[in-house]
């Protein structure tokens, strides 16, 4: 029987694990089915963690977490929970193989997903040329052209990222205002070859059996179509939160969860069943930044700590 089973090994699974167990939490898993750090790894930019200085990737900013929060005790189990279930004040989890664990307390902290963003062609070429990471795949389109979708600060940070490794970058957004901070949005219009391709809507991803050759978009005002001959094309459209593993037998949720299936906590990262707690992305009115979902980690850490008495 576990104290603590936190599902989620990013910034905020990995925080409550460090909190718990330096708290006086004996016996704590964190389930993380790839290696801990989160999806933040997935970054190339980034300049706004408190602390650090200069341009930093995800992975150098996660490099040391999983070290000092695994120091007290915080197990690390590499495995996928399925779904969770409460009888009683226990919570059980069944895992991706079919194997159970108990637990007295729950933390989710999955965090999102890319979302896809629709249109034609993207199901067929995902993974053959149109990629939701830059720093995994931008590498393979060094010296050329790229398009990137969306106008939100992931889109926006990762088109300056693939500029500096690309020969050219469409930025593809279906308005003309973009939803990035200011300062993101000033590095971006700084690099040269950035085309900003706005107020489109992407009618088509093509491409042949090796995989993309390029993207059709139409003008939403003249409805003329613009073929943009690219090997690659980045999507960033947003994020869907990871709460299905609070999906009951008959569809319901486990505790109470918004529209979007965000889940819904208070101040202390409580939702209204005791003893399950959310933090970071997967919760209502994330901020969406690495240094909220740690704090949401601890948070949830101090009070699940009260909690167990
Ligand atoms: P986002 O802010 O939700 O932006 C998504 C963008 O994709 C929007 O510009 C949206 O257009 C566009 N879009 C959505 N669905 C689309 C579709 N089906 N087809 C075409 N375009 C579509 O998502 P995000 O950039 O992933 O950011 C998520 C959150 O993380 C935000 O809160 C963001 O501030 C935060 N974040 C912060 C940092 C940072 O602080 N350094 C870095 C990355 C992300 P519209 O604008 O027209 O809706």
């Amino acid at each position: 029987m576990l104290d603590l089973a936190i599902i989620g090994g990013g910034p905020a699974g990995l925080t409550a694990g460090l909190y718990a167990t330096r708290g006086g939490l004996k016996n704590v898993t964190m389930f993380e089915m790839g290696m801990p750090g989160g999806q933040i790894t997935g970054s190339s930019e980034i300049e706004n963690y408190p602390g650090q200085s200069g341009l930093m990737t995800g992975m150098e900013l996660m490099e040391n977490w999983p070290k000092q929060c695994q120091q007290f005790g915080l197990k690390h189990e590499m495995n996928q929970v399925s779904q969770v279930t409460k009888e009683g004040d226990i919570f059980t989890l069944t895992l991706i193989d079919g194997t159970k664990q108990e637990a007295k307390s729950v933390l989710l902290a999955t965090g999102s997903v890319p979302r896809r963003a629709g249109f034609e062609g993207e199901d067929k070429f995902f993974g053959r040329g149109i990629s939701t990471c830059a720093t995994c795949d931008g590498f393979f389109y060094k010296g050329k052209e790229v398009a990137l979708i969306g106008g939100g600060d992931s889109a926006l940070e990762e088109a300056v990222y693939l500029a500096k490794l690309c020969s050219k970058v469409y930025l593809v957004h279906r308005r003309d205002t973009y939803r990035a901070a200011p300062s993101t949005i000033e590095h971006m219009k700084a690099c040269e070859n950035i085309e900003e391709v706005t107020n489109v809507t992407v009618e088509e991803v093509y491409g042949d059996n090796m995989g993309v050759t390029g993207l059709k978009v139409k003008e939403k005002e003249s409805g003329d179509i613009r073929d943009l001959p690219v090997p690659g094309v980045f999507v960033f459209v947003g994020r869907d939160v990871l709460s299905d593993s609070l999906k009951q037998e008959d569809g319901s949720y486990l505790c109470d969860v918004n529209e979007q299936t965000e889940v819904i906590v208070d101040l202390k990262m409580r939702t209204n069943v005791p003893g399950l707690y959310a933090a970071g992305d997967v919760r209502i009115d994330a901020a969406k930044q690495v240094v909220c979902a740690a704090a949401d980690g601890a948070t949830a850490a101090v009070d699940i700590i009260e909690y167990l008495g």
